[in-house]
């Protein structure tokens, strides 16, 4: 599912909550990530759905963090596309 605009705006700064002031894990470089405008959905072991996330890589080393939306709060955004 592709994000709108404005889902992306919201998206963005439930991640960047816990996100802002953390290096990358990866390369331990400054933040600097970027959201993908498509969620992603993390497989699951049971079951035909999986979990809906948000994948946001770092600018510098392109490492890729998954962020459950249910976590954020925000799982009516992947909801809106069911
Ligand atoms: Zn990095």
């Amino acid at each position: 599912m592709r994000l709108s605009e404005t889902q992306r705006e919201v998206v963005s700064a439930a991640i960047l909550r816990y996100t802002r002031d953390r290096p990358c894990p990866a390369c331990g470089g400054a933040p600097s990530n970027s959201l993908n405008p498509d969620l992603v959905s993390v497989p699951v072991w049971k079951g035909d759905k999986g979990i809906p996330a948000a994948a946001v890589a770092c600018n510098l080393c392109g490492f890729v963090s998954l962020h459950a939306l249910k976590a954020l709060g925000l799982e009516n955004v992947a909801a809106a596309d069911a």
